[in-house]
């Protein structure tokens, strides 16, 4: 309805009752009613809503957070709090604070593997780190190249110890 309407029929009806209670038309009461109705009509009323909205990462590389929108509609504020959920190639929906990594074959990973190589110490996703299970059963996390350097010296001690048997 619109506020005008409203207030117009609010002021009526409190007349009507002010009648009925024999108390005759009342100003004071029709300026209440109209003040009450202008602060029901004309108050910014304001809803609140939440979203979760499913992203990917930009190829700008930034990672979608959360944000805040605030717009009117009529007499209403709205506020929208929007959530981001990032859509992982190929893995399940994090949090984007659950990103830890931007792994050199371009994935975006949530737990972090580190070469264990002197020196190197370079982050891997889960699908890039090599793992190289020493005699000791000990696991040490390499990257590629790394990992290749130590297997060809393990080879080259083991092929030095077969001809030292010999
Ligand atoms: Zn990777
Ligand atoms: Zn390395």
């Amino acid at each position: 309805m619109d506020p005008l309407d409203k207030i117009c029929q609010t002021i009526r009806e409190l007349v009507a009752a002010d009648a009925r209670a024999g108390n005759g038309p009342s100003g004071f009461s029709a300026r209440q009613a109209a003040q009450s109705a202008m602060r029901d009509s004309f108050a910014p009323r304001q809803a609140y809503l939440k979203q979760i909205r499913i992203v990917e990462v930009g190829p700008d590389r930034r990672i979608p957070k959360h944000s805040e929108e605030f717009f009117r509609i009529g007499t209403r504020l709205y506020e929208v709090h929007t959530d981001a959920l990032v859509a992982l190639d190929g893995g399940p929906l994090v949090r984007p604070d659950a990103i830890r990594l931007h792994c050199r074959c371009g994935a975006w990973a949530t737990e972090v593997f580190f070469c264990g190589y002197v020196g190197c110490g370079l982050g891997l996703c889960r699908r890039c780190v090599r793992r190289l299970v020493m005699p000791s059963g000990q696991i040490e996390n390499l990257c590629a190249a790394h990992y290749q350097l130590a297997l060809d010296r393990y080879n080259t001690w083991e092929a030095m110890d077969q001809r030292g048997r010999v």
